[in-house]
This record gives C-alpha cells, structure tokens and sequence, in this order.
C-alpha cells in the first residue's frame, strides 16, 4: 500500500531499527516505546487489522506470534505480553496489521 506507514518502513523509506525479517514478516523497535522491550512484528502483506484477516492468513497468524515469542526468548524474556489493537477505540492508530512485543518490566491487568 503507497501510502501506509509500516508498508514505508517494510520498503526502507522510512528508517526504522529492524530486529527481525523472514519471507512472511519484519520486526522493528517501536519509536515510542511502552515497555524496555517493544517491539512491532508485522506482515509483510499489507492486511489492515485483524478484522480484516482472511481464512487464508491463519497461518500467517500464528507465525507472527511465534516470531514475537523468538524475539522475547532471544532477549532473555520470561515473561512479556503481546497485543494486537485492532479498531481505534481498542487503540489501534497504524492500519497495517502488527502484533506488539512487550517486556522488560511488570505489567497490571486489565489494560486501560
Ligand atoms: P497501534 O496504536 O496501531 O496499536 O500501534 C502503532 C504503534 O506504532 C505505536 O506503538 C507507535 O508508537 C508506533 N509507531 C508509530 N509511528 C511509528 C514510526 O514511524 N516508527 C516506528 N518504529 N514506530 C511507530
Ligand atoms: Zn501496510
């Protein structure tokens, strides 16, 4: 998508720290990060949102989620959250599908 962010950061147009990159999906430090850990895995597939996920990207689903578990066990993480806002009301402001990694410090639930 022209004019998405993450599809800029995917094409190198717009810098970003990547930790992670595979055929499916690229990781990035968040710019505004929440936690010591914060990181952003996303499809390299521009899909808006989870609600707008087909049948045919389950599997594209769990691989996300896996690779955030990677990067959490690659630092060393035992314990850290990943979430996926998906609408604005649930807090999502960038439209291109991404799972956040967070760790590195003690979280409360529920989150606001
Ligand atoms: P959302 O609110 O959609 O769940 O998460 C979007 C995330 O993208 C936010 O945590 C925000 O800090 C991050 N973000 C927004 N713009 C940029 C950017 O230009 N670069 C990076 N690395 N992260 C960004
Ligand atoms: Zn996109």
């Amino acid at each position: 998508m022209a004019d998405c962010l993450f599809c800029k950061i995917e094409r190198g147009e717009i810098p970003a720290k990547k930790v992670h990159e595979d055929a499916l999906c690229f990781a990035f430090e968040d710019i505004q990060p929440q936690a010591p850990t914060h990181v952003l895995v996303c499809p390299k597939e521009h899909v808006a949102s989870l609600a707008e996920a087909q049948p045919g990207h389950r599997e594209l689903l769990g691989h996300l989620q896996a690779v955030a578990a990677g990067i959490a066990k690659q630092r060393g993480l035992s314990a850290f959250r990943t979430v996926v806002n998906t609408g604005t009301e649930a807090g999502q402001s960038v439209f291109h599908l991404h799972v956040h990694l967070l760790g590195g410090r003690a979280m409360s639930w529920p989150p606001g």
